[in-house]
Formats: structure tokens, C-alpha cells, sequence
């Protein structure tokens, strides 16, 4: 027997990454995934950077847990490197093997559009966990990945190319296929800002959407990296829909935050027919960039 699935959805005590964990309880021990490897059961890690929210909420998802599935809490704030190896130390403790990582955490500095909190301190904390974040975590995790497990990355639909001004920035991030090449790109971006050139250089006035445009680069690129030594590990990003949560706000049109946990939860669990370094709809449908 295969054991269980281990799962890690960050950024679980609200909102879509609450829904993917309640989602992945009850589904992912009967999913394709799960088929596909031969396990049995499933253990799935809601995390959340402030200890008391994410006791709320694994308090509200406990009575899911059961013979097969259960549901555990730990503590992570994807920002901090330190949180992020302790973390990394709890699960390696009690686990030899990660097969589906899904970096939901994610900030946004105003519901409203980031015109009113373009200050470098905000771009920063933007920066940190929304792109650097999800590196720092899918960093850790790749020596402990699963050969054909997942990493699944939220992007939004927003951070498409389009938001990009510049021919040669499109194509620099397009053609990114290591994780250093868009490290660059985003420094750039922040020396843009330093500077008060990044308008000159095709970069939006979006802290938020500059970050997620980071990563898809980073989703392409690490998939690019990995199909050369774990090519059945599929590493891909999805964009949920927009979905009334607290950054969602209450005017969404694609449904709440059950009908934005859909998109991840199949990217983590389901038949994507072997591809990686892809987008994925609100539908499950592969999305151009
Ligand atoms: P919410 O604001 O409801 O939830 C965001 C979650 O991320 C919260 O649990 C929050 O914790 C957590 N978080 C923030 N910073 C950190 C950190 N440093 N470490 C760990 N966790 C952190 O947002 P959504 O559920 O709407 O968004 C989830 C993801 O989906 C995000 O990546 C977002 O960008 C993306 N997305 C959402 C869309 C939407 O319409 N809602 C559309 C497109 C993409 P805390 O409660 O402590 O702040």
C-alpha cells in the first residue's frame, strides 16, 4: 500500500484556501491522483500564518476528518523564511514524501486597485508573499515532492501578458525557463520603482498584478526546471475566478469561495492529462497566458 496523500494548502484559514482543504477532505482520497498512485487516504495540512485563525478554522473543517481523511493544523507564514524551514522540519518529521503543495496564501494592498498604497513598503510585502513566498515554499518542498505530485500556484486572471506595456518584457517573461531569469525580471520591476522608470519600462501601476505575472513565470519556469529530472511532476497555476472572499470583495461574479476552490482542487487532484507549466480556467480548462 501507497499511504496516504500528504497535501499542504497555504493561507487555509479563510477564504479559497479554506474551501480547497474542505474540498480535498472529502474528495481527494476517491480522486484521479490518489488512483493514480494507489493510496489510501489522505492528510491534508491547513495552514495559516496567525495561530489563533487557523485554529478557528481547522476547528470549523475537524469533524471532516475520519478513517481515511484527516485534516491537521500547523502554522505558516509564507513570507518569513524561518517559519517557512520550521514548517518544512514538521513535515519532513512526519512525512517522507509531499504529493500536492498548493501556495494560496496571497495579499492584495486594496480591493480598490493599488493607485492609493504604491509606496515601496507595500510593493515589498505584496512582493514577499505572493511571489517570493511561493518560491521560498516551493523551494523547500521540491526534495520532498512526490515524482508525480503537484504544485499548484493561484495566480488571478489578471496577470496576463497584457498587463505588461512592453514588447520585450512579454517576451523576456514568455521565454523565462529558469527561476533566475524571472528573479531578475522582478528586481527589476523593484529598481523600476526605486527609480520611478518602471512606467518607461512597460511595467503597470499594479503592485498585485505585477506580483502575479511573477507567478506564472515562476509556475513556467520551475515547470521548465523540473521536466528535465521529474517530468511526470506537473507544476502549474490557476486563475480561481473572481469570487467573493475578503480580497474578492462583495461585487465577484464568478460565485464565492467554494466556486473558487474548484480550479486549484482539480489542479492538485485531478486528470490534467500528465501537463505541467500550464494555466488552468475557473472552468478546469487549460487558459492561455
Ligand atoms: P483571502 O484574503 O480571503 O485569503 C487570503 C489568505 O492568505 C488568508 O488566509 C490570509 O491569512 C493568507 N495570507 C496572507 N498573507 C499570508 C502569509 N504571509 N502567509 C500565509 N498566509 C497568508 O483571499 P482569497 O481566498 O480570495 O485568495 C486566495 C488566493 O486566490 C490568493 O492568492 C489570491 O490572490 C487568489 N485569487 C483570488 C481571487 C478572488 O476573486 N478572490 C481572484 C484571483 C486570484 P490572514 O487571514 O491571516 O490574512
Amino acid at each position: 500500500m501507497a499511504g496516504k496523500l500528504v497535501i499542504i494548502v497555504t493561507g487555509a484559514n479563510k477564504g479559497i484556501g479554506f474551501e480547497v482543504v474542505r474540498k480535498l477532505a472529502k474528495e481527494a482520497n476517491n480522486s484521479f491522483l490518489a488512483k493514480e498512485l494507489g493510496t489510501q487516504g489522505a492528510t491534508i495540512y491547513l495552514t495559516a500564518r496567525d495561530e489563533a485563525r487557523g485554529q478557528a478554522a481547522y476547528n470549523k473543517l475537524a469533524n471532516l476528518s475520519n478513517d481515511s481523511t484527516d485534516i491537521q493544523y500547523a502554522t505558516l507564514d509564507v513570507s518569513s523564511p524561518d517559519s517557512v524551514r520550521k514548517f518544512k522540519d514538521l513535515i519532513s518529521s512526519k512525512h517522507e514524501q509531499v504529493h500536492a503543495l498548493i501556495n494560496n496564501a496571497g495579499v492584495s494592498p486594496a480591493v480598490a486597485g493599488d493607485g492609493g498604497s504604491w509606496d515601496s513598503k507595500t510593493i515589498e510585502w505584496v512582493l514577499s508573499v505572493n511571489y517570493y513566498g511561493v518560491r521560498e515554499m516551493t523551494n523547500a518542498f521540491l526534495p520532498m515532492m512526490h515524482d508525480q505530485g503537484r504544485i499548484v500556484n493561484l495566480s488571478s486572471g489578471l496577470a496576463k501578458l497584457s498587463a505588461l506595456r512592453d514588447r520585450r518584457l512579454k517576451e523576456r517573461f514568455q521565454k523565462a525557463s529558469k527561476v533566475s531569469q524571472v528573479d531578475e525580471l522582478m528586481q527589476e520591476f523593484k529598481d523600476g520603482v526605486r527609480d520611478g522608470t518602471y512606467g518607461s519600462k512597460g511595467w503597470p501601476r499594479l503592485s498585485y498584478t505585477v506580483s502575479k505575472v511573477g507567478l506564472v513565470g515562476l509556475t513556467r519556469a520551475f515547470a521548465a526546471e523540473q521536466s528535465i529530472t521529474h517530468p511526470k511532476l506537473l507544476v502549474n497555476y490557476v486563475e480561481p475566478g473572481w469570487v467573493t472572499t475578503d480580497m474578492g470583495g462583495g461585487w465577484a461574479s464568478d460565485g464565492d469561495a467554494k466556486d473558487g476552490a474548484v480550479s486549484p482542487s482539480f489542479a492538485a487532484v485531478g486528470d490534467l492529462k500528465g501537463k505541467s507549466g500550464i494555466g488552468i480556467s475557473k472552468d478546469s480548462k487549460e487558459t492561455s497566458w
